[in-house]
């Protein structure tokens, strides 16, 4: 808008907010519904540069995930098995809870459990995985009420119909989601709350005031709110440099409907970079970031031969060897990665706060850091 602001326009669509979120994924929509919840008297607004949210909430697989076997042991090798767990405990508290307040036919939840392959090179891997699988079973049980969430799924292989896969692990508390219902019902729900959502909104810079943050928009506007949520995940450096993440663009592709799919559920590969589910009769199928993570390491959304032809050899050479289907829509969409894949809800000042870094993992644990993140923001007051 090139006019200057009217006196009006000021007055009731500038200044006066409580609270200002930037970004509506999943984490930006909870946390604002959160706000509102336990503040009802608070005037928050949340802004979105899309016109309809434009990260990765909306663009994802849709799979309700909190690790794979192999996932999980990796981690334990790298952090404290009390933050490793802590995280599973996290996303499974997460999926209850969006569950809870969407409801299963809502966000389209299915739970048709997970499995991970391993091919014939990562013998050693499965190996590992079997060795771990009962002590991990235990300590997981009192967190998902399940004996044996992880069991070996060999028997499985050829019913599926894969190829060049010698072993499969089942997770039976794996589920999945349709996400555009999922974050559509979460929307109506943000609306229904009260809080006011600004689409096609993109906000340039934010000011520090002390006792309130100016937020400059692309639109040349200038609003002022007391606090600030950043919920821009992949996106946050340019709002908020320094802090630890780094963008990461997924890949995937959907293809056809095929009558006789021999499998339903989510499934994983190499060590989580490969993912693909039923979808109906379809299947979407992404990752490959690891084949150049320094070309994916970008805000920018795109396709890459490279990772589109690898993710075409896999359903041909093990996913659907031997099916008949196209591929009928191709796109990309913005993770945040960072030294560690817990995600950032903390202040950043008195008036800023961030809960961001969501890694690859969001659509389960994201309901539980909006929480956090309306929590923090709400002590601050
Ligand atoms: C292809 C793909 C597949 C995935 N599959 C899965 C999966 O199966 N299971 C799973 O658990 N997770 C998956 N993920 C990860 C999951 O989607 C994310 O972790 C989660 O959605 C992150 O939510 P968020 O709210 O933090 O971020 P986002 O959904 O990215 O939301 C951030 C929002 O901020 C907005 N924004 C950014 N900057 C600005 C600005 N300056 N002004 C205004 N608005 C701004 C963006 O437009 C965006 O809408 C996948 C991700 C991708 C990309």
């Amino acid at each position: 808008m090139n006019q200057p602001f009217s006196f009006w326009e000021n007055q009731t669509w500038l200044d006066g907010y409580d609270v200002v979120v930037i970004g509506s994924g999943i984490v930006g929509l909870y946390a604002a519904w959160e706000l509102k919840k336990k503040a009802k008297s608070l005037r928050v607004l949340l802004l979105e540069r899309g016109s309809i949210p434009a990260g990765a909430s909306t663009r994802n697989a849709g799979v309700a995930c909190f690790g794979t076997l192999s996932e999980i042991i990796d981690d334990l090798a790298h952090h404290p098995a009390s933050e490793v767990f802590g995280m599973v405990e996290k996303r499974w508290k997460g999926l209850q809870k969006l569950r809870q307040n969407l409801g299963d036919k809502a966000i389209g939840f299915e739970a048709k459990g997970g499995h991970e392959l391993f091919f014939t090179e990562q013998k050693g891997q499965h190996a590992l995985c079997m060795e771990r699988m009962d002590g991990i079973n235990r300590t997981l049980a009192p967190i998902l009420g399940k004996k044996q969430t992880y069991v070996s799924a060999d028997h499985s292989i050829s019913g599926f119909g894969f190829k060049g896969t010698e072993h499969l692990i089942r997770n039976a508390l794996e589920g999945q989601i349709d996400s555009g219902q999922m974050m559509k019902a979460l929307l109506e729900k943000v609306r229904a709350a009260g809080v006011e959502v600004r689409f096609g909104t993109a906000v340039k810079s934010i000011e520090d005031e002390e006792q309130a943050v100016r937020i400059l928009c692309g639109d040349g506007s200038i609003l002022k709110s007391k606090r600030v949520l950043l919920a821009t995940n992949g996106f946050t450096a340019t709002l908020a440099p320094g802090i630890d993440v780094v963008p990461a663009r997924a890949q995937v592709l959907i293809t056809s409907a095929i009558e006789k799919l021999p499998f339903q559920g989510s499934f994983h590969f190499d060590d989580g970079y490969y993912y693909f589910r039923n979808v109906g009769k379809r299947v979407l199928f992404g990752g490959g970031r690891n084949l150049d993570f320094k070309a994916e390491e970008t805000t920018a959304f795109g396709l890459t031969e490279k990772v589109q032809n690898q993710l075409e050899h896999y359903l041909k050479t093990v996913i659907l060897p031997g099916q008949n289907y196209s591929i009928e829509q191709r796109w990309s969409g913005i993770m945040c990665m960072g030294s560690k894949r817990t995600p950032i809800v903390e202040a950043l000042s008195k008036t800023i706060f961030c809960a961001v870094r969501l890694s690859g993992m969001g659509v389960a644990i994201g309901s539980q850091v909006g929480e956090e993140a309306a929590d923090l923001v709400l002590a601050s007051n």
